[in-house]
């Protein structure tokens, strides 16, 4: 059976304009004005709404021990949300070997309704470490990593560690991930302020300053140039990180920023709520000041940061982060966020006039799939790609409310927004998962992406 959308407006990156799309098996075989219709086709009347492609999470952390989100009740919520494709990160068993780990993860994901991807999180250093790291890259479709310069005695890993794995990684042709934090330094300012009896959750922001975000942001670059390997900041926050960035890449490095809604839309303050409230808040880097937040707009707008991630972590508040209701050091470090990445970023970025149509579709979707090696079959609407689609209606409105969402939490951070826009359909190759805010999607349909080595395109 062939599907058509029709009368529709398709958005890429790059351009806007009235076509059809023709969809069999899966791909997009035809894009052009007036598609002819057989007597069996599905038809899609889009009525002038927006076609684009489906939002590429590369930054979820669905199925971890602790957290409430598996991979069904966690892509569920994300198809919910526009997105057709993720990447998971993997969490590592100390002394197991990776690939073991990977097919561990793999075996999560097999309920999985969207497609989905692997980031390896490496917190040790060993020769057998070493020798793994091709082997996730040319075997697995593992094609980037993740390090840690924070959360001491726990997954950070050191200067010395950090630069063998980014060399190895960058000679197999792989990128890195690196959550940027000076973790020697946060964790002594964490013991000084308990000490002085600061327990309260905005001594969590006060004790990871955006001074130790940029030193580390720029650490990790330098160290990622002496490497010689592709380096992806995951995360970016504020303005100090961001310049960091900024500045290699006039150096000519292969430097990529990430940034999250939260950081383009809540500020430090939501800490400060009264009766422990500020806890939801908790996440690493920390909400910053509201001027970040237009410094990170300008990033998007002039290309220094090239993606958006959820940074999903579905923990709970009651029973969750309330354990630290009484020592910030406590609460669990994360925000859910799956479900609400696209229509947050696409209010605040497109309808209040910060971005274009297209830019919103790049860093959704077009740069995440080119720089984790799935583009032109993700990230784009073209003939040959997996149609991956979200039909979007901007004249709809919906107030965000925990009450509907389909993320396991027991709260939402944009509780009570107003967000103008509305999604109508997700198709995730070719099958309609999502009708009118019905969910239609199969358990166990998403599939692995075996992704492409890094290369610049
Ligand atoms: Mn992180
Ligand atoms: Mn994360």
């Amino acid at each position: 059976m062939r599907t058509i959308i029709k009368n529709g407006i398709l958005v890429t990156s790059k351009a806007m304009y009235k076509a059809d799309v023709l969809i069999e098996q899966g791909i997009i075989t035809d894009i052009s004005e007036n598609i002819l219709l057989d007597t069996n086709d599905l038809v899609i009347n889009a009525n002038n709404q927006f076609i684009m492609p489906g939002a590429i999470d590369v930054h979820a952390h669905l199925a971890v021990p602790g957290t409430v989100d598996d991979f069904e009740s966690g892509t569920k919520a994300a198809a919910m949300g526009g997105l057709t494709s993720i990447i998971n990160f993997t969490n590592p068993t100390k002394g197991q070997s990776f690939l073991e780990n990977l097919r561990e993860w793999k075996d999560k994901a097999k309920c999985s309704y969207i497609d989905y991807g692997f980031h390896s999180i490496i917190n040790e250093c060993s020769e057998k470490v070493l020798a793994e790291i091709p082997k996730l890259a040319n075997e697995e479709g593992v094609t980037s990593i993740k390090l840690f310069m924070a959360y001491k005695n726990d997954v950070m890993v050191s200067d010395l560690d950090m630069y063998k794995l980014m060399k190895k990684a960058g000679e197999s042709g792989m990128i890195v991930n690196v959550h940027a934090e000076n973790g020697d330094v946060v964790d002594q300012l964490r013991k000084e302020a308990i000490s002085e009896g600061k327990t309260a959750p905005i001594y969590h922001a006060e004790t990871r300053p955006a001074s130790l975000e940029a030193e580390a942001t720029n650490r990790a670059i330098r160290i990622a140039e002496v490497a010689n390997t592709p380096v992806y900041i995951v995360h970016v926050s504020c303005s100090d990180a961001l310049q960091e960035v900024e500045r290699a890449k006039k150096r000519g490095r292969i430097v990529y920023a990430e940034t999250c809604p939260h950081y383009l839309v809540l500020d430090k303050s939501y800490l400060e709520l009264p009766d422990f409230e500020g806890g939801k808040y908790v996440c690493s880097p920390p909400l910053r000041d509201k001027q970040d937040q237009n410094s990170l707009w300008e990033g998007i707008r002039k290309g220094s940061i090239s993606t958006i991630g959820s940074d999903h972590s579905s923990l709970l508040f009651e029973g969750g982060k309330k354990i630290g209701f009484n020592n910030f050091t406590l609460i669990p470090n994360g925000l859910p966020s799956i479900e609400d990445i696209f229509h947050v970023v696409y209010h605040f970025g497109v309808h209040e006039d910060r971005i274009s149509l297209n830019k919103f579709v790049d860093i959704m979707s077009t740069s995440p799939a080119k720089i984790f090696g799935m583009y032109p079959r993700k990230g784009t609407l073209e003939i040959g790609s997996d149609a991956d689609i979200v039909i979007f209606d901007p004249s709809k409105s919906r107030v965000v409310s925990k009450k509907e969402q389909h993320q396991s939490t027991d709260y939402n951070i944009y509780e009570g927004l107003e967000l103008q826009g509305r999604i109508t359909h997700v198709l995730s190759r070719g099958d309609v998962i999502v009708k009118e805010n019905t969910f239609l999607g199969e358990i166990g349909r998403g599939k692995f992406i075996y992704r492409k080595k890094f290369t610049l395109n």
